[in-house]
């Protein structure tokens, strides 16, 4: 069975005007119930010294099975800026990451982005 993903969202500080469509408690309130998800976790700012530590702490060395999938800005920007940490506790982020873009989003869309995604998951062998 697969083991259900962990979501993290990282809101860009909260004043961001790509996250302006987004209601953010609307939208982690419906992924932490409606979805097939370990938990839900909302961070103001990933990529700072403080994000850094929280991934440091949440990245479990050596679990292979668990992705973690971040919702937050541009996915290539999302592998260069965690990238050390992923290494650091021995993880593959090409497996264990699914950066989601949700920048100009409204919470509607942002929802089946994330669904669509955590089926997926959901549905590998
Ligand atoms: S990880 Fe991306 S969305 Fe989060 S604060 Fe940094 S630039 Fe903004």
């Amino acid at each position: 069975m697969v083991k259900k993903p962990r979501f993290i969202l990282c809101v860009c500080r909260g004043d961001c005007p790509g996250f302006a469509k987004l209601n953010v408690w609307q939208f982690v309130n419906f992924v932490r119930e409606q979805l097939d998800v370990e938990y839900v976790v909302v961070h103001p700012q990933l990529c700072v010294w403080d994000g850094e530590n929280f991934l440091n702490d949440l990245l479990k060395e050596g679990s292979k099975d668990t992705v973690y999938v971040i919702g937050a800005c541009d996915p290539r920007l999302q592998r260069k800026l965690f990238k050390e940490s992923f290494a650091s506790k021995g993880l593959d982020i090409d497996k264990q990451l699914i950066p989601l873009d949700l920048r100009n989003m409204t919470t509607e869309d942002a929802i089946k982005k994330v669904e669509e995604t955590i089926s997926k998951i959901m549905e590998q062998p």
